[in-house]
């Protein structure tokens, strides 16, 4: 057994220590704890070290440089927290070392992935037999989706991309909100659509796509929509907008990175209504679900589309008898990401999934009322977990947003909307409670009267 005994339960007496402590450590780390981390600088020593010395190096100058991301009181980005099921069977998961690509390198993962993708069509009311890769995230998920948006609509021109390549091809019009994702550009950019080709759809004051100024759709369009806005966590109108799509025979991509997750609660499906109607998701197990890094999901309704893009297989796909999980992705070896996410969703059960969503948007509603009360100006109303709040003036703004960060109580990122400075709070841990909230708020409170009376 040695040395795994020592090590793990070296490893496992330091993770303990750190659940125990989280709750209570900085949000962010201070000045002074990032000190530490100078300690790892150094040239790759030429001789080795003590494994158990190296864990303890680790635990030493790693563990004041990190982010307490489980502790409740961390609202930055749309970083999720981690359900301890998750953690565990994650750390079942990598002593098996199991390698995702093909079905003959892991049965468990191949059997595990192939339940998770009806679970998660079935948790997002999409068609039964609809494809899922698991990848790192929604970026990733997003540039597998789109390449089998923009390889099968080439195709039903008769174009075929893996044989003839992009240049020359016949136009694909790509069609975006202005408030698209980050990601979904990059994403873009990567399968050759340069920014100036792109048509952008102006928003709404919620940042959702305005409808009358969609352009025209055809059956050469890839619309892109979102579920769920970074900043204020709008979605946009999807039912009305598939219904054209449809109509036009254009493909329609859904960003729901920790929105799509609206769907698993039945008082926030009104804002997912119509999803099933599209071609293709992306969403992040490690957001909303807390299933923890790396957990893209890519979701598409054309299995063959998908396959072909990504392993640039046209028509000659070969399945095997088992899932080969690599076909849904662009990676071939790959972590067993799926045992995480099946783990969460077996322990949560359906209606635990909806109880998370919806604890995660009530205390976002609680959040923004607190702060409404001690006189912050709500940007926007609060839509699902994720909102912005501002001072009077951008100065004010940025001004408590930094006494914030460095407060040692909650962490929240900033953001501009609008042309303005806001600072966004998103609520996306399990782990987040009342009191976590009471704290956050007076804090928030405090700032306020000291700096801006
Ligand atoms: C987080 C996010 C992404 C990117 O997802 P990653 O998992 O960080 O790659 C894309 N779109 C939206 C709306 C997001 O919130």
């Amino acid at each position: 057994m040695e040395p795994y005994q020592s090590l793990l339960d070296q490893a496992k007496r330091y993770a303990l220590a750190y659940m125990h402590q989280v709750r209570d450590m900085p949000p962010y780390p201070s000045e002074k704890s990032l000190d530490g981390l100078e300690t790892l600088e150094e040239d790759l020593p030429r001789s080795g070290t003590e494994p158990s010395a190296v864990l303890e190096l680790l635990r030493a100058a790693g563990e004041n440089g990190t982010t307490a991301q489980t502790g409740g009181r961390y609202f930055g980005f749309v970083n999720g927290g981690l359900l301890p099921v998750a953690q565990a069977a994650e750390w079942l998961a990598d002593t098996w070392n199991q390698n995702g690509a093909l079905a003959v390198m892991s049965p468990v993962t191949a059997k595990i992935e192939s339940v998770c993708e009806r679970w998660i069509a079935d948790l997002f009311g999409l068609e039964r037999g609809t494809a899922m890769g698991l990848v790192t995230g929604s970026s990733n998920a997003i540039i597998c989706a789109l390449a089998a948006a923009r390889n099968e609509l080439l195709n039903r021109q008769g174009w075929n991309i893996s044989e003839r390549g992009f240049r020359g091809a016949p136009r694909i019009r790509v069609v975006i909100s202005a408030e698209a994702h980050s990601s979904v550009k990059a994403g873009l950019s990567i399968l050759g659509f340069g920014t100036e080709e792109i048509e952008t759809v102006p928003t709404d004051e919620l940042g959702r796509i305005e409808i009358g100024s969609v352009p025209k759709l055809d059956r050469r369009t890839l619309l892109i929509l979102q579920a769920g806005n970074v900043n204020g966590g709008s979605f946009d109108p999807i039912c009305a907008l598939c219904e054209l799509a449809e109509t036009a025979g254009a493909w329609v991509h859904i960003d729901g990175a920790f929105g799509l997750w609206a769907a698993a609660s039945k008082k926030h499906r009104m804002l997912t209504k119509g999803i099933e109607k599209a071609d293709s998701w992306s969403a992040d197990a490690h957001k909303t679900l807390n299933a923890g890094y790396d957990c893209g999901i890519v979701l598409c309704r054309h299995r063959e589309a998908l396959v072909a893009a990504l392993q640039a297989a046209g028509s000659y796909i070969q399945y095997g008898e088992q899932r080969d999980g690599m076909l849904y992705t662009t990676e071939m070896s790959r972590r067993a990401r799926g045992i995480p996410l099946w783990a969460a969703l077996k322990t949560l059960g359906a209606d635990g999934v909806e109880k998370l969503v919806d604890t995660l948007c009530e205390n976002a509603e609680y959040f923004a009322k607190k702060l409404r009360e001690s006189g912050y100006i709500l940007v926007n109303p609060v839509i699902f977990n994720q909102f912005m709040v501002a001072g009077r003036t951008d100065t004010e703004t940025e001004n408590i947003l930094r006494a914030v960060q460095s407060s040692g109580v909650c962490w929240c990122s900033g953001s501009r909307w609008k042309g303005k400075s806001v600072i966004r709070i998103s609520v996306c841990s399990h782990a987040t409670t009342r009191e976590d909230i009471d704290r956050s708020a007076e804090l928030f409170k405090k700032i306020r009267d000291e700096l801006h009376p």
